[in-house]
């Protein structure tokens, strides 16, 4: 999810430049599927006597097959999440730190640096003075890896893999289409629910929208496409995210007229990404995690009551974020948030409302649009969504 404020940096790209994001282009709504049909399609057995004897075991091992298959999709949702690196650079598990992650270039009051840390998830830019201290403001919604390969010229060579089985539901070719330059988004099916992870800056891309793609699968090859990056610099942007609704397209060019969306669905603002380092760390300790648990361990900074409504798409892609399984007889919903913008529970509230209102904030002696990536605003009681956090959270319910 990239704001109006973070556009050229936080979830679109890593760089300081300061385009806006773009979007628009290839609407590929075609492949993106909510409901997961994937029959299996089976040959019609020959017809054979009821007496045949290995007609009679053919039928046994075709009623076997048709068994085994009927419930594949069932065994498919409870596959673990058994991620690997999209690179060849896996310093994340001996430290992190200047082995895996690209610097940035960073310029506080006159002094410049190029710190690792810019490379990381969450806020780690633009470092800017308050009156409780020094505090980052702009979000970087992925990671970003460093090539270990280049040829003589300094290009970068690495290989840019699949983290996990999926389908390519999107490619962005054209580098000024998009801050993330030229771009994939993989889409994962896991307990029931999408998953997105998204590949930025690539120099060539090898795989084409629709297709299906295996774990480790190469994809593309590293590159520096997108607004402000040089050779340099050269790195592979990752996330991992969520999404939150599929009517983007329309509520995109209600409010953003002048700025064509080149992405469908798939632009960053309608993704959002979660901390895929600490993911892949946690995922170490405990193979068997899954994204609802390690979301849960999630602090909740704000919550913001909206009105209800049958648009309301996020708990049908994400059940696991109500706290009721019965029917909402209540006037609202409450959904909980993360400073990083991922929505992490949703519950019914009696609280009447008539369009998206900020009910909690945790209290922190900043301006809030600080800390929120501007979605809220305000001091202590005066804390209030911004302009650009009620859009945001219209596109929860939107056309409502
Ligand atoms: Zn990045």
């Amino acid at each position: 999810m990239a704001t109006p404020h973070d556009l050229s940096l936080g979830s679109t790209g890593c760089q300081s430049a300061t385009g806006r994001i773009r979007s628009g282009g290839p609407v590929v709504r075609g492949n993106f599927p909510r409901t997961r049909g994937r029959a299996a399609e089976y040959r019609r057995p020959a017809a054979c006597a009821p007496r045949n004897r290995s007609c009679q075991s053919r039928a046994i091992m075709l009623g076997f097959v048709l068994f085994a298959f009927s419930n594949f999709p069932i065994l498919a949702q409870n596959q673990t999440l058994d991620l690997i690196l999209p690179t060849d650079n896996d310093a994340l598990f001996s430290g992190g730190g200047a082995a895996f992650y690209q610097h940035i270039e960073r310029n506080y009051k006159g002094v410049k640096s190029t710190p690792w840390e810019g490379g990381q998830y969450g806020f780690v830019r633009d470092p800017t003075d308050t009156a409780g201290g020094v505090v980052y403001t702009r979000f970087h919604e992925g990671i970003d890896i460093r090539p270990l390969h280049r040829d003589a010229h300094g290009e970068p060579l690495d290989e840019v893999r699949a983290i996990a089985d999926g389908k390519v539901v999107h490619v962005n070719s054209v580098p000024g289409y998009s801050n993330y330059g030229k771009y994939i988004v993989v889409e994962h099916h896991w307990n029931g629910s999408d998953y997105y992870s998204l590949y930025g800056h690539l120099s060539s891309i090898t795989v084409r929208s629709g297709e299906p793609v295996k774990r480790g699968q190469q994809i593309a090859v590293m590159g520096y496409t997108g607004t402000g990056l040089n050779r340099e610099r050269a790195h592979l942007h990752l996330e991992l995210n969520l999404m939150l609704s599929d009517q983007f397209e329309a509520w995109y060019n209600t409010f953003f007229r002048n700025d064509p969306n080149h992405n469908g669905i798939y632009n960053g603002m309608n993704l959002i990404g979660l901390d895929i380092a600490r993911l892949y760390l946690a995922l170490r300790k405990n193979p068997s995690l899954t994204i609802p648990e390690f979301l849960s361990r999630e602090e909740t900074f704000y919550k913001v009551t909206l009105p209800k409504s049958r648009h309301f798409e996020l708990p049908k892609f994400y059940p696991w974020m109500l706290t009721t399984s019965g029917r909402n007889e209540k006037s609202s919903w409450e959904v909980s948030f993360a400073k990083s913008g991922v929505p992490l529970r949703i519950e019914p509230s009696d609280k009447s409302v008539t369009q998206p209102e900020l009910s909690y904030v945790k209290n922190r002696p900043v301006n809030y649009s600080y800390l929120t990536r501007d979605m809220v605003s305000g001091h202590g009681a005066n804390a209030h969504l911004t302009d650009y956090g009620r859009q945001l959270m219209r596109l929860l319910i939107w056309p409502d």
